[in-house]
């Protein structure tokens, strides 16, 4: 693993931390990011307790995949075992996502899935957004419920009950971009509810968004790969 490819990683992760900030998904210091290092049994993701505008590429916290750091410096994020898990049990994912946005967390505290009733939610979840189990902290029980809830599942969100959000993508920005249209159609579909039962889309036209969105959508050529 070359050194870089880890300055690299701690750059996008510092970085990815403001979309959250900018998307009104966080307040205080309660979400955090984090991204495999590719090549490496090794993960970045941002410190605990430290607040958005104190982070910088420097001290982001690279762990091992068992959630431990590697490197003299400060802690990890109360969430890393959960992170940690999900990079163990996920060979396939490259970005981690935590949140406490406010819609979405509404619907973990009722433990009701967001219900597929908006094309950009086939688009991007191809279906609803499911939720997981209640779990506390600290222990693998919040990864194992991640891992079990979207394994076999289209959507890269869960809704942890009585919790919140963890998104999950290939890379960071993917978990990311997850993250902020979760809590974009849980404000919707919620605002939707107000006024009425909101109408489910047909399975085959869930299917159909979906291909399209994620075979056919967008630039031919992705403009910038992240980690
Ligand atoms: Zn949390």
């Amino acid at each position: 693993m070359r050194q870089s490819t880890v300055d690299e990683v701690r750059v996008a992760v510092a970085d990815l931390h403001n979309e959250l900030v900018r998307y009104g998904l966080v307040v205080w210091t309660a979400g955090n990011v984090s991204a495999r290092v590719p090549g490496a049994d090794l993960m970045v993701i941002k410190p605990s307790g430290v607040g958005y505008d104190q982070l910088t590429p420097h001290n982001m916290v690279v762990c091992d995949l068992d959630g431990h750091p590697v490197e003299d410096g400060l802690q990890p994020s109360s969430d890393c075992a959960a992170h940690a898990y999900v990079y163990r049990a996920r060979p396939d994912v490259g970005g981690v996502v935590h949140t406490h946005s406010p819609y979405a967390s509404a619907w973990a505290a009722r433990g009701e899935p967001v219900p597929c009733v908006l094309t950009a939610m086939a688009d991007e979840f191809g279906g609803e957004i499911p939720i997981g189990p209640f779990a506390l902290i600290g222990g693998d029980d919040i990864g194992k419920g991640i891992v079990e809830t979207l394994t076999g599942h289209r959507s890269p969100a869960v809704l942890m009950r009585n919790h919140g959000v963890f998104t999950i993508g290939p890379d960071a920005r993917a978990a990311v971009k997850a993250a902020v249209m979760c809590e974009d159609v849980a404000r919707t579909v919620h605002l939707a509810r107000q006024l009425g039962e909101p109408v489910p889309i047909p399975l085959d036209a869930i299917d159909a968004l979906y291909d399209r969105y994620q075979n056919v959508y967008g630039q031919p050529v992705a403009p910038q790969r992240w980690p």
